[in-house]
Formats: C-alpha cells, structure tokens, sequence
C-alpha cells in the first residue's frame, strides 16, 4: 500500500489549484462541494467559470500571477489538473515545502491521489486503486452505493449527537459497544434509516443509561444466537448479502475445512475463528463435540456463525446441528449456500435440466465404497436424470458400476468438477466408462461428479469436441 486513506480536514486553510479548462473545473466542483476553499491559478490566464454553479464559485479565489511563485503559507494541499508542465514543477515546490501534492493522472509527481467516493452526508466511503485503476475503483464504488441504505449519513449523525451522553452513562466499554450495535443493528437503527427521526429519539431515550439497556438485554433482546451459513463453493462473491451481514456480526465463526480463507476474511476482524471441519482420511473434532461448541458459544451470549461449505443443508450435517440447538433451546436461523453441484453448473455451462433431454436432478452423496454400494442405484437408470455425485471421488469406480448396472449408457457424459469458482477451478469431462480416468485426471478436490446428456452442453465439452474437430482437421491436412 502505497497510499493511506485518510481525512484531509478543509476547514483549515485553502486549496492552491493550478491547471485550466475542464479537468480543472471539474476538480473545482469537487472541492467546492466539500466545503473548500480554493485559490486557484489559471495557467492559460482565463478563470473561466462556465459550467460552474454560482454557489461553487463563491468560495473560489481567482489568484494571478505565477503558481510556480505563489506564497504557499497556509496551504493544506496543491492541486495541478490541466496545467501542463506546470505540474511537476509545482510538485517539486510542493515537496520542497512539504505541502501535499496531487498532479492529475501522474503518480510521479503525486504525494497524495483522490479517491473515489461514497457521500451521505456523516459517512464518507474512499475507493482507492494506488491510482492504478479509477474505472475499478469507481465499479467497487458503484457497488457500495448499491448496498448502503440512502440515510445511513443520518444514523452517524444521530449516533454522534448522543456519543458523549452515552459514555457518560455507560462507562463499561463491552457494554457500550453491545449498546450501539443494538441501536443501530435493532428497530432504533431502522427508524432513522426509515426517516423516522423522532421516534428513534424517543426510543433510545427509554434504554440510554447502564440499568434500562441491562434491562432490555435481559428481556431477552440481546441473547446469544447461532446462525447457520451457507459459503457457497469458494468463490467470496458468491456470498449471499445476509450471509455476509451475519459474518460481520459475528462475535464467533466455526468454520469447515471447505471454507476458504477469501471468505473468512470477510469476518468481523474482531471475530474468533475456529476451525471444526474434517479433512478427508483425518478425524475432526467430531459433530457432537462441535454441536457442544455451538451451544455453549450461544448460552455465553456470543453471535456464533456455523459457516459450511456451499449450503448448510446439503450434505453439510446442518440437520444434526438443527436438532442439537433446538433440544438445547438455543436460538438458530439458516442463510442458504450456493450448493458446489450449481456452482459448478454456473462456472462450467452444465444446464442441469434441458428441454426434454433432461427433466430430474438428484443430488447424492457416495463418499466411501460403502455409501455407493448403500445407493439404490435402480431409481437413477431413467437417462433423463442428472445426478450429481458428491463427496464421489474415491468412490468413482463403484459410482460407474451402480450406474452401468442400472442399464445407464457407458457413453452418457460426464464431468468431474474441482475446486469450482475457486481461481484453481480444474474440469475432466468424458463419457461414463471413462469415470475413474476422468477422476485421475484432477488435481485434488473437493470434486463434483455430474453425469447425464446435459453434459455435452458443457463449456470443457464443448472445448474437448473442438480440439478433436482441429485436429482431425490437421490431420487431413498433412
Ligand atoms: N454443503 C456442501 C457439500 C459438503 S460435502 C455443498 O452444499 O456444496 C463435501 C463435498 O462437496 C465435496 O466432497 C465435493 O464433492 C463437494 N464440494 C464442495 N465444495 C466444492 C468445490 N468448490 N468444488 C467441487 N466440489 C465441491
């Protein structure tokens, strides 16, 4: 990190500007907004205003003369935009002076870059590349607009009005910290963000010392919780919003083995992190110890987080934890995952049901030998079912042989899916003789295995079938 994001404070001096034409009044408005004040050198001699709004103008100071000459006492920050060679020979003053510097789109002679930003109001949100890239930094910015609420410059603001009283009155840091959360995670925190000002005014007022929020808490408001998470395949972005909104609350997150750490950086920092998944061939803790955990996490009052690969409830044991909590009386909630057999029929193009090629799905599970050989694998003989194998890598050959079996076609298609929306994501795709090849094939799991017609439509299929066309081409060429 090159750049440190900070707050320049505008109130303390002014702006020198150097530069002409359009990027400078652009660069106008943006400090007018802020509230600055700006003196501003016009390099080709004309302070044209065209464009501006009378009330930016006002605090615009038109200075003449040389800029490369100009008295830089009092001067919190320089700007050159559209000022040509002036530009880094006002960054070499500036730097002389120790002033901060920004010479519009050139890092050389920067000391400082601007951000792109979110405004409402008490909360500003800064985007920055390290100026390597403003058409990312603005789509990151794009996305923040999309999900913050439009008032939530006016929650800082009520916030801040009532900052001091509540230290006063809740001197307990832990307890505080609980207290604003509550207001601004709770119905208080909604009122502002629906407008409703006075009504939020009132109702912080009924819990705004140590004893009342005690007394709220108790009533049982606060308790601790858990809440099940689906993480999807890997991919971070893949993430549900409540999925990442209940990892951000969290106080505690036990996670799988499956789970990876892009996803887990999107925890509260603060958050505890611990462990609980199985490797295949290597014990865990072992489900009723972590069912032991979860209960114990939520009694303590803790926001606990079970975050699973893909979806909690498929083939993620996220019953038995249902049940574990709900005898234990603990308060629980689901967030659905993006199940690995989607993501890989999003990542690799597998429609998983096709006109009337392909009107089922069934998911499965054939983790050992001997799950495959429990399979009843007389219900999947109908050729217009997909099934998707979990957990199906060693068991590949037994999964060929039930399916065989069951009178499948050695040529249907399949694909053995890895690591999906993961960077190192890897496809095999072959007929269904070829299963245990296809599999020898992948680099290392998690894999999914996809089997029925609807393969042939996939994007490695498609690619594979290319390859034979060229080089049956070739071929015929030599
Ligand atoms: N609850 C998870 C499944 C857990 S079982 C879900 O909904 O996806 C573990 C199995 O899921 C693995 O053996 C593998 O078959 C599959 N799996 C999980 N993540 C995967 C990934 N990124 N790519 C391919 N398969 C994956």
């Amino acid at each position: 990190m090159r750049f440190l994001p900070v707050f320049l404070d505008l109130q303390t001096g002014p702006v020198l500007l150097a530069g002409a034409g359009d990027l400078a009044r652009a660069k106008l408005r943006v400090l007018a907004a802020a509230g600055a004040r700006v003196r501003w050198y016009a390099t080709d001699g004309h302070h044209d205003v065209s464009g501006l709004e009378p009330a930016d103008v006002v605090r615009v100071e038109f200075a003449e003369g040389d800029p490369l000459a100009a008295d830089l006492s009092g001067v919190i920050a320089i700007l050159c935009a559209g000022a040509g060679d002036v530009g880094p020979a006002m960054s070499a003053r500036a730097r002389a002076v120790g002033v901060p510097v920004n010479v519009m789109d050139d890092l050389v002679h920067s000391t400082f870059i601007f951000p792109a930003i979110v405004d409402r109001g008490d909360v500003i949100v800064a985007v920055g590349t390290g100026g390597l890239s403003p058409v990312v930094a603005r789509r990151v910015r794009e996305r923040i607009e999309a999900v913050l609420p439009a008032r939530i410059g006016d929650l800082a603001g009520f916030i801040g009005r009532w900052r001091k009283t509540i230290h006063g009155r809740i001197p307990e840091f832990p307890l505080r910290r609980r207290f604003w959360e509550h207001v601004v995670d709770g119905p208080i925190g909604a009122l502002v963000l629906g407008g409703r000002a006075d009504e939020a005014e009132a109702a912080l007022k009924d819990i705004a010392d140590a004893s009342s929020f005690a007394g709220a808490l108790a009533s049982g408001k606060a308790e601790g919780r858990v809440t099940l998470v689906g993480a999807g395949p890997g991919d971070p972005d893949l993430l549900t919003i409540k999925a990442l909104r209940a990892l951000q609350d969290a106080d505690i997150v036990f996670h799988d083995e499956l789970v990876s750490p892009e996803i887990l950086d999107r925890a509260r920092r603060d958050a505890s992190r611990i462990p609980v998944g199985r490797r295949v061939g290597k014990p865990g803790i072992g489900q009723d110890a972590i069912n032991r955990l979860l209960i114990e996490a939520a009694k303590s009052g803790l926001r606990a987080v079970r975050l699973k690969g893909g979806d909690p409830l498929v083939f993620g044991r996220g019953g038995e934890e249902i049940e574990a909590l709900r005898q234990a009386g603990v308060a629980y909630s689901v967030i659905p995952g993006i199940t690995a057999g989607l993501g890989a029929s999003a990542q690799f193009e597998v429609p998983l049901t096709f006109r009337h090629e392909a009107l089922r799905i069934t998911f499965l599970t054939a983790h050992k030998a001997r799950d495959a050989e429990a399979v009843d694998w007389s219900v999947l003989t109908d050729a217009k079912m997909t099934v998707v194998v979990y957990m199906g890598m060693t068991a590949a050959p037994s999964v060929r042989a039930g399916l065989l079996a069951a009178g499948r076609s050695p040529q249907t298609p399949v694909g053995v899916f890895a690591r999906v929306t993961r960077p190192d994501a890897q496809a095999a795709v072959g007929t269904l003789e070829q299963l245990p090849d296809l599999v020898e094939q992948i680099d290392g799991g998690p894999a999914i295995l996809i089997i029925g017609d609807v393969v042939a439509h996939s994007a490695p299929w498609r690619h594979s079938n290319l390859d034979q066309v060229i080089s049956k081409l070739l071929d015929a060429a030599e």
